[in-house]
Formats: C-alpha cells, sequence, structure tokens
C-alpha cells in the first residue's frame, strides 16, 4: 500500500461522519457541510431581570442560538452553544449562578446518527415507510406513487415552484361522494415550513398513509368526512439545504444580502414584525423584507384563499416540531379568538386522546399563552384573516428539554406520527359535533 493510499484509507476509517453523509445525500453536491461537533446543548433557567439582560446580549451573537427568546425571570431556555465558545458560556453561568445542566456535550454525533437514519434516494418506492427519514425527491416519489395506487382518491397537487425552482408539491384525499350528499367541508395541513423540523413531513405522509389504509372504521369514516388538502414540505428549498448543506437550517434559501433565507412562518401579513421576530436578515428569525413578500408564502396564500372558495375549507393544521404542544391562534397578540373556549376545550380533548395512545403528555392551548408570542405566523393568518375557526399547530416531540432538539431518532417517527393523527381526528370530530362544518 503506497503512502498515498494508505492516507486515503484512513481517512475512510477516521471519517466515518463524513462519509455517511455523503451516502445519506446520495453524493448530490456535498461541497461544504455545516458541522456541529463539541457543540454543547445547555438548559437553563433565567433566576433574575440580570440573567434576562445578559443573556437577551447573548442572542444577537451567532455562536449561541437560543431555543425561544429571552423574555422574563422564571424562563426555562434551551440554548445550543457552538464549540469554539463553550469555555466563555460555562464560566458566564458559573459566575452568574444560572442554574443549568447541559443535555449535550457533541451535538455532531446526534445529527451522524441521524443522517445515517435516511434512505438514499435510489430506495424503491414500495419500500417508503415510517422507520427512516427521506429526502425530498423521495418524498415526492411517494407522492406520485400513492396517487397512482387510487386514482379515484387522490390527486397530486403542485403550488408553484420555490425561490429556487422547486415544486411544492402536496395531495388531495377526497373520497368518491354521492351526487345528492351534501358538499363537504376540507381540511388543509401545511407541514415543513420549519426546514429543520424533519418529523414534520414524516408526519404529514403518516397522516396521508392512515387516511387511505387504516382498518380502523372511525378512521375511515373520518377519511370520508372530508376532503384533505396535505403538504408535507411547504419550505422545499431548506428542506433540501438541511440534507446538502446545514442540518439546523430552519429558513427558506431566498438571499438577502451576505444571508440567506426568510422564516417563512414570520412572514405571513397579520401583525407582520411586531413580536419575536427580527428584521436582520442573518438571523434564524428573520421576518423578511415586508409582509408576505416570500414566494413560498405567496403560493401557499393564494392557495389557501382559494381552497376557502372552491373546498369549502374550514380547518387549519400546521406541524412542527419540537417541545409536545399542541396551540390555536393568536400567537402575536394576548387578545383572545372569539372561540378561545371552544379551541380551548377541544385543544384538552386532543391531548387526552394522545395521552391516550402512547402516554405521551402534550400541553395545550394559544400559542401566545403556551409558547411566546410571535407575529408573522400562518396560523393567526389563517383564523383572523381567513376565518378558519378550527385551526391548530403542533409542536410534535420530543419534550421541552430535549437532549437532541430537531433531531428526533426514526424510532419515534412511527409513535409521534400515530399520536399526532389520533390528536387531529378529536380536533375533526369536535369540530364537527360543536357544528363547525354544518
Ligand atoms: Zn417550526
Amino acid at each position: 500500500m503506497s503512502a498515498g493510499s494508505k492516507s486515503i484509507f484512513l481517512l475512510l476509517l477516521l471519517l466515518p461522519s463524513e462519509w455517511s453523509n455523503a451516502v445519506a445525500t446520495g453524493g448530490e453536491g456535498v461541497t461544504a457541510q455545516a458541522h456541529y461537533d463539541h457543540t454543547r446543548i445547555y438548559y437553563m433557567e433565567l433566576g433574575n431581570e440580570q440573567h434576562v439582560e445578559l443573556f437577551q446580549r447573548l442572542e444577537k451573537s451567532d455562536s449561541y442560538f437560543f431555543m425561544g427568546s429571552v423574555r422574563v425571570p422564571g424562563q426555562k431556555l434551551t440554548v445550543m452553544v457552538i464549540g469554539h465558545k463553550v469555555a466563555d458560556f460555562d464560566d458566564l453561568l458559573h459566575r452568574y449562578n444560572v442554574t443549568h445542566h447541559i443535555l449535550n456535550y457533541n451535538f455532531q454525533a446526534e445529527i451522524d446518527a441521524n443522517y445515517r437514519e435516511v434512505l438514499p434516494t435510489s430506495t424503491p418506492v414500495t419500500q417508503f415507510d415510517w422507520q427512516h427519514y427521506f429526502q425530498l425527491d423521495t418524498i415526492y416519489d411517494w407522492l406520485e406513487h400513492v396517487a397512482r395506487q387510487s386514482p379515484e382518491i387522490v390527486t397530486v397537487l403542485d403550488m408553484g415552484s420555490s425561490t429556487e425552482g422547486v415544486p411544492i408539491k402536496g395531495v388531495r384525499i377526497s373520497y368518491p361522494q354521492e351526487a345528492s350528499s351534501a358538499p363537504r367541508t376540507s381540511v388543509f395541513i401545511e407541514s415543513g415550513i420549519h426546514a429543520r423540523e424533519w418529523i414534520a413531513p414524516a408526519t404529514a405522509t403518516y397522516f396521508i398513509n392512515e387516511l387511505l389504509h387504516s382498518s380502523d372504521p372511525t378512521v375511515q369514516a373520518l377519511a370520508r368526512s372530508q376532503n384533505w388538502l396535505i403538504f408535507p414540505c411547504i419550505n422545499p428549498d431548506g428542506y433540501k439545504y438541511t440534507f446538502n448543506g446545514d442540518r439546523m437550517w430552519r429558513k427558506s434559501r431566498a438571499p438577502h444580502g451576505v444571508c440567506r433565507g426568510v422564516d417563512l412562518n414570520r412572514n405571513y401579513p397579520m401583525r407582520w414584525n411586531t413580536t419575536g421576530t427580527s428584521g436582520d436578515p442573518c438571523s434564524t428569525f428573520y421576518s423578511g423584507p415586508s409582509a408576505g413578500s416570500e414566494v413560498e408564502t405567496q403560493r401557499v396564500m393564494r392557495f389557501v384563499e382559494k381552497l376557502v372558495r372552491t373546498e369549502n375549507l374550514r380547518t387549519y393544521i400546521a406541524l412542527h416540531s419540537y417541545s409536545q404542544l399542541l396551540m390555536f391562534p393568536y400567537s402575536s397578540t394576548p387578545e383572545r379568538v372569539h372561540n378561545y373556549d371552544d379551541l380551548t376545550a377541544i385543544g384538552k380533548k386532543a391531548v387526552a386522546k394522545i395521552k391516550s395512545l402512547t402516554g405521551r403528555i402534550y400541553k395545550s392551548g394559544s400559542i401566545y399563552e403556551t409558547i411566546y408570542p410571535s407575529s408573522g405566523g400562518s396560523k393567526d393568518w389563517a383564523h383572523g384573516e381567513l376565518k378558519l375557526n378550527i385551526t391548530f399547530t403542533f409542536e410534535l416531540r420530543g419534550p421541552p428539554d430535549s437532549e437532541v432538539l430537531f433531531i428526533l431518532p426514526a424510532r419515534e417517527i412511527e409513535p409521534t406520527a400515530r399520536e399526532a393523527f389520533g390528536a387531529v381526528q378529536t380536533i375533526v370530530e369536535e369540530a364537527a359535533k360543536r357544528g363547525y362544518y354544518n
């Protein structure tokens, strides 16, 4: 073995993570990939106003990523600290007596393991499952496959292209109906607006599969009671980038000066850019240059507005992770929606259903009161502007103090999706009982 070939051989032995990444992404143009070696995850509690001021200053740095914004004493907060800052940060916590513990010492290990749970794009579509994660191309192939299998029920729809020219595809599921029966109402399910929340598209495809193949008569009745418009990935550019650039990417990929991407869930026109957002294009929470500025936002808005007219749309569901929450508008104001009491009651029943199915504890309530204030989200727009009274958003697994944040192990896809589907069933059944679909 020559020195040169020996070093290549050693490289393959020493860098299993890079090697598995190349396999996971099918080798598609991997030029540079973000790494989180020795990046730590801290969970801390802000003890007083001084702590709040301290961490509000750090929020502006791109060496620290706060899961939610720093707001009030007593708040518990997860922070990702990039490797070169762990000594400084640890010192700071001890100097100011901040109660904390370390959830994770080397985040890259989670990412490496997660990429190994992705089946390659060459995988036959018949092997699509909920024990692995899949890239966008595989998800889209599967949607086409599902439509070919049940052409009388399923239609593949395309909202139009993203910034980078990728179609935003979903399905319409509509069981044949007697001509004489009353026109159906519809449910829209939005998923994957945040690129790194891989469990969201995986859950959306599970929903599609259940609506088509469940043997449970109550699910079959549910499937036939509505038309279902399900879009697993409404931020396709961002999702693709989590495979070939940065697993922790959240935004779209539109260029804005030296940085890229808009947090599409801060870009919708209701009370845009008023709270819990950033005007800095380099921020993870950048709200965009103006309300509804982004092509992906416009695609969803035009599409959903049309559904209200043509499909009798009444229900809007969004899928996110993580924190195990089931929430309803508003997110941008403490003001309560007109049907707050109904949504509170429906949310409580839905989280009870989750607990009965898997034992998982989800918390329910308005977005503003449950997670944190934010503006420009799609749900405030759906409820406030489009008057879609049944509007809910999920933060799927894991728990609020998750050690792996958005990197949910693939073995949790099936139970996560199953409990979320149970909750959707409860939401639709309860809304029907309360007369929302009459
Ligand atoms: Zn999200």
